[in-house]
């Protein structure tokens, strides 16, 4: 049996796919889209070779490093079924369409430019129609059981307290006689995280494919980061001010408003309006409220004693860009919620440009900014930004929150591990850039006494 790593390998973190390979079946864990760096498009094409004549494909979770390059598996006409959990396969249909549509979108606008050139129209790397396909083809799974996938291969998927539906998959092969398990951690999210329930603890494998994306530090403590944001949301709110926060759709809108909710319940202050400015955050916050049974028990204790709803009531959904445009005249205290979550596009900009030039405007970041984005920009600290082709003073408060991380950090990472250490695993480390990577695996050598290997892109794993 052989593992085939076709994406998070060799110090990359995006495009996690691996191809499982034994006499008798194929098939592939998640198949994840490449993200940023100008390598990104050439590496999301799939070598058919690897592709062809899979018997599945299993998802950990609906991020679209994990899930993005699904739709290519139509497009190239591999007709395998995909296995999930329900709800990574509502948040998974999600994301896709959204990414068709945003990719159709920038499509058109380079091909408007390549027209005007004389150049040849390009094509999107996926259409609706292969993502129409491949949605179609998404299959749930309940957490913890046993499904048989392809000969001689069953799966079972573990919680991983990543996002809704999020999973560790665990992979019984049988390979020449004997069977072997394999587990893929998907990616991990931290213990005590509201909403979700922690990782489940695993136990038995013979191979562990773990992520490392924060294996070399910690997250601060969520406590701690709560309370700055509440501190902050207090004196915004005294002040009158309005309050932007830049917010990833999926995930870590549900948490903010998960946040509002028990403030508004402990009094930490009365509730003023809130305006959640985003589509696709309202359908994936209708998906999370949908999925009680995978909320954990602070948060089921939290609604039994009152509806979430109640507390609230001063929450406004905003579908439509008539809605969006409303909220400028509302004044202060008020709080918006809005996309991208690093200010790069998105409805977002509309409130920064109408607002970043008044001192009682308060912009909380509270995700991941990467380089050369607005919201980076905001976060190093300039005095002006150039929004929609016009100069804009920042003279907002900028604060940045670090300890809302979806990831487990270092420290809970060991912890998950810990766990299977005792059942002498192969370790496979993946997922990370090469500094996390290695100061894990370096962490797990001296705590554990397991050597881990380090694959490269395209490099095989044999069992
Ligand atoms: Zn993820």
């Amino acid at each position: 049996m052989k593992i085939k790593v076709l994406g998070a390998g060799g110090g990359e973190v995006t495009g996690s796919a691996y191809l499982v390979e034994t006499d008798h079946a194929r098939i592939l864990v998640d198949c994840g889209i490449f993200q940023g760096g100008k390598q990104a498009v050439a590496m999301n094409r799939f070598d058919l070779k690897d592709v062809s004549n899979l018997d599945a494909v299993l998802v950990t979770h609906a991020h679209l490093d994990h899930t993005g390059r699904l739709p290519l598996l139509s497009k190239l006409g591999v007709p395998a079924p995909v296995f999930c959990t329900q709800a990574t396969l509502e948040l998974t249909s999600l994301i896709l369409r959204d990414s068709a549509h945003v990719q159709e979108m920038d499509t058109n606008r380079v091909n408007r430019k390549r027209q005007r050139a004389g150049m040849r129209a390009i094509q999107p790397l996926v259409s609706h129609e292969d993502t129409e396909d491949i949605i179609g083809r998404l299959i749930a799974q309940p957490y913890d059981s046993q499904l048989p996938v392809a000969p001689g291969i069953k799966a079972s998927f573990a919680e991983a307290g990543h996002m809704l539906g999020s999973s560790c998959i665990q992979l019984s092969i049988e390979d020449q006689g004997r069977m072997k398990k394999v587990i893929f951690s998907g990616d991990l999210g931290p213990k005590g995280a509201p909403i979700l329930k922690d990782f489940e603890e695993l136990h038995t494998a013979d191979a562990v494919f773990m992520e490392t994306t924060y294996g070399d530090r910690d997250h601060k403590p969520l406590d701690e980061t709560v309370n700055e944001f509440i501190s902050i949301v207090k004196t915004a709110v005294a002040a009158r001010g309005k309050i932007l926060i830049p917010t990833f759709a999926v995930g870590r809108a549900q948490l903010m408003i998960s946040i509002l909710a028990s403030m508004f319940r402990a009094r930490h202050v009365p509730p003023f309006p809130i305006f959640l400015d985003s589509p696709m955050a309202i359908d994936a916050s209708k998906i999370y409220f949908n999925h009680k049974e995978l909320y954990d028990e602070e948060l089921l204790e939290f609604i039994k004693q009152k509806p979430l709803m109640e507390d609230l009531a001063s929450l406004k959904m905003c579908p439509s860009a008539e809605d969006s445009i409303a909220i400028n005249k509302v004044p202060g205290p008020m709080m918006v919620l809005a996309g991208a979550g690093m200010c790069n596009a998105g409805r977002i900009l509309h409130h920064l440009k109408y607002n970043l030039w008044k001192p009682e405007t308060h912009v909380i970041i509270v995700g991941y900014q990467g380089s050369g984005t607005l919201g980076r920009r905001l976060v190093d600290g300039a005095e002006k930004v150039r929004i929609f082709g016009e100069e804009i003073a920042v003279k907002a408060t900028i604060h940045t929150l670090g300890g809302f991380s979806a990831h487990a950090g270092q420290k809970d990472l060991l912890d998950w591990f810990s766990h299977l250490a005792p059942a002498k695993p192969k370790l496979v480390l993946i997922h990370g850039e090469d500094i996390p990577r290695k100061t894990l695996g370096s962490m797990i050598m001296e705590r554990f006494g397991t050597e881990a290997i380090y694959p490269s892109m395209n490099e095989e794993v044999s069992l």
